[in-house]
């Protein structure tokens, strides 16, 4: 068995990014993230550091705004329609959700579809239900197709499951396998004999957010499986929707959790940014 390590995509991906922000520097753009946060997550706080770091390491600068919980709906629309207004941010990230006052809906029609580089638009979710690649997808799903790309696994033909069908993951998933020609089954909580539907699966991508519920018995033999899960095992360890151990005895690879998609994500997010700032920068 095989594991598909997201730091091997990641390393791939920095390397071409390193080169592509160095090129867009000698043109005279120096693109950038703004990340808004409002109020001080201890998860939002360790990804911004996160994030903030594997920027740097590109050349990708970030800008932090953060509003305090209490912000009215009225000065958080002000203050991030003058990010999004200014011309030296690129991309916008918003960490969500927002606080219960704060209306999400109002902020995913204002967002500029160009900076909204993380799929808040629906411009850019129609975008890529059409297929239209000008959009920019959520970064979960792509860095699921990316980490594919770089293991030469090719889903044209294949029969793959996803588990989940949520806005974020489960169904843009969906669209981006179907423009690389996979039969595709999306499963959620009602679906029915889930196991066999998994087990004839060639491809499996578990996005359901429950700890280690995917054993071998959902498995086909030599079957790949990706898992997005994360989660939070008995012990309080991080864990994966996928039962490693068990489904290591019929799957052919499988992304561990930690160390798989989401090492990819940010940088699904740094590549979002410089194309942003360069649809930007050709716009003027
Ligand atoms: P949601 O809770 O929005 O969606 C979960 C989906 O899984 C739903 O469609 C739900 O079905 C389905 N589901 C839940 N339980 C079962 C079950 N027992 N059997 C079959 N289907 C089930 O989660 P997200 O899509 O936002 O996230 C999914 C997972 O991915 C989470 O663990 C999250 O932490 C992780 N994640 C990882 C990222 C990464 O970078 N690696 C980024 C984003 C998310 P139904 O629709 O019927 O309720």
């Amino acid at each position: 068995m095989m594991v598909l390590k997201g730091a091997e995509v990641a390393a791939s991906m920095k390397e071409e990014l390193i080169r592509e922000v160095e090129e867009q520097k000698l043109k005279g753009i120096s693109p950038m993230l703004g990340i808004v946060r409002v109020g001080a997550r201890s998860d939002d706080l360790a990804y911004e550091r996160g994030a903030i770091k594997r920027f740097a390491d590109v050349g990708i600068g970030t800008k932090v705004f953060e509003y305090p919980e209490t912000i009215s709906q009225e000065e958080f629309i002000e203050g991030f329609s003058s990010i999004n207004a200014d011309p030296s941010i690129h991309g916008i990230l918003l960490f969500r959700p927002l606080p219960k006052h704060l209306d999400e809906e109002a902020v995913r029609s204002l967002i500029n579809p160009l900076k909204d580089i993380d799929c808040m638009s629906p411009i850019n979710a129609s975008k890529v239900f059409c297929g239209d690649e000008t959009g920019f997808a959520p970064c979960t799903p792509e860095a699921v197709m990316q980490l594919l790309k770089h293991y030469n696994i090719n889903v044209g033909g294949k029969r793959v499951v996803v588990l989940g069908r949520s806005l974020v993951v489960g169904k843009p998933l969906l669209m981006l396998l179907l423009g690389q020609n996979a039969t595709v089954t999306v499963c959620h909580s009602k679906t029915a004999n889930l196991k066999q539907v998994c087990s004839e699966a060639e491809i499996l991508i578990s996005a359901m957010g429950r700890a280690k519920m995917v054993t071998k018995d959902y498995i086909g033999k030599d079957a790949v499986v990706v898992d997005v899960g994360i989660n939070v095992d008995n012990e309080g360890k991080l864990c994966g929707d996928v039962d490693f151990d068990s489904a290591s005895e019929n799957a052919s690879m499988i992304t561990p959790v930690p160390g798989g998609v989401g090492a990819v994500t940010t940088f699904i997010l740094a590549r979002h940014v410089v194309r942003s700032a360069a649809y930007l920068t050709a716009q003027k």
